[in-house]
């Protein structure tokens, strides 16, 4: 239904949108994830012609909307957007609200115009408040009056672009269910969000959007339980991390030490994790010195905001074999110690690269 093509989108020397190839089919959800700045409305915005592409094809039905002469109006019709921010027309009551567009730009007449309002004020649970104005509403209602806007319209697809963002938590979930109730009737839509319970329920397919692309997409499993690109990978997981290139036995611990605490306060964390992750890393490091004269290792601390999990993580070019595996009393006290102060140890390797990953314990 909708074919992209090479979108790029640049705003004066910023190459905002790099290069994006997608189709979208008839009566699927795709919800697009990702940091913010990385151009997920401006995605949205250049394929209803809200902003123009710098270059590229996007077609609708085959018909490519970025041809001169294209009907525009008519491509907003067929590609409607509900914003974050409601904009709904506040002299006007929600009736009026949703019956001026099809008047005025479809030349339906009043009355069907209003009966059709009438419905899907109905299937957006606000019937009721079809004479009240905007400022008489709450944010959740304010948001369903504009989906039922947006749908008078008769769209083929609709694009939400966060819509649940400038919402009171309370009443997030009222515009979801609309949202979801119009997946359930088959409704295309594609939909910017950071409800990540929601996408992965709702959609048949996720893009994660980052560095000017749709950097990993596939089904909510795919990208939620399986990400395959490591940045994909730290957003799903929410993952806050640290990451230190170690190249000598010379290395300042001290400044290292300090940047973890910082990192530590940054997050949140406990006295007594930080405190076990100061040990850990101290004794770690001490184990790994005979590789790291060798070859370098990269020292990574990774905190999922998700899962609360703490990891201090090192990576070596080489497969040095776990150096908490070795056998020898030479190192049973600092074993012990490490052992005391992680919940598990993991040591894996991954194309002759070594990695060791040490959940470290909080109390
Ligand atoms: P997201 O929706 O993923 O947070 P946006 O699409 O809003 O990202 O913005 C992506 C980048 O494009 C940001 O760096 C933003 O500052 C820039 N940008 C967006 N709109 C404009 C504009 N009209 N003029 C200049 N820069 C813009
Ligand atoms: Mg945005």
């Amino acid at each position: 239904m909708i074919k992209v093509e090479h979108l790029t989108k640049r705003f004066g020397d910023v190459l905002v949108l790099r290069d994006i190839n997608t189709e979208i089919r008839k009566g699927e959800v795709v919800s697009i994830i990702g940091p913010s700045g990385t151009g997920k409305s401006t995605f949205l915005r250049c394929l209803n012609l809200l902003d123009t592409p710098s270059s590229g094809n996007i077609s609708i039905d085959g018909v490519n909307v970025l041809e001169k002469g294209a009907n525009i109006p008519k491509v907003r019709q067929k590609m409607n957007m509900v914003f974050q921010s409601f904009n709904l027309f506040a002299h006007l009551t929600v009736l009026d609200n949703l019956t001026i567009s099809p008047i005025k730009l479809l030349g339906v007449d009043k009355k069907s115009a209003e009966t059709k309002a009438l419905e899907l004020l109905r299937l957006v649970g606000l019937a009721e408040k079809a004479s009240s104005f905007p400022d008489e509403l709450s944010g959740g209602q304010k948001q369903r009056v504009a989906i039922a806007r947006c749908l008078a319209m008769d769209p083929e697809v609709i694009l939400f672009d966060e819509p649940t963002s400038a919402l009171d938590p309370t009443m997030v979930s009222e515009v979801l269910a609309v949202i979801r109730r119009l997946a359930r009737n088959g409704m295309t839509m594609a939909i910017v969000t950071h409800e990540m319970d929601f996408a992965r329920d709702v959609s048949n397919r996720v893009f994660y959007m980052d560095e000017g692309l749709i950097y990993e997409e596939g089904t909510p499993q795919q990208v939620f339980e399986n990400p395959q690109k490591a940045k994909t990978r730290a957003f799903i997981h929410r993952i806050r991390s640290i990451t230190r290139h170690i190249t000598s036995g010379d290395f300042d611990l001290y400044a290292l030490n300090a940047e973890i605490e910082h990192f530590c306060e940054k997050q949140f964390l406990s006295r007594s994790a930080c405190h076990n992750l100061l040990l850990l890393v101290e004794e770690v490091l001490q184990l790994y010195l005979p590789h790291i004269e060798k070859s370098a290792a990269d020292l990574s601390i990774d905190y999922s905001e998700k899962t609360g999990k703490l990891e201090l993580v090192v990576d070596t070019d080489v497969n040095t074999g776990n150096p908490l595996a070795h056998e020898g009393d030479d190192i049973e006290l600092q074993l012990s110690l490490i052992r005391g102060f992680s919940e598990s140890i993991d040591y894996q390797v991954v194309n002759n690269r070594g990695r060791l990953s040490v959940a470290v314990r909080k109390v």
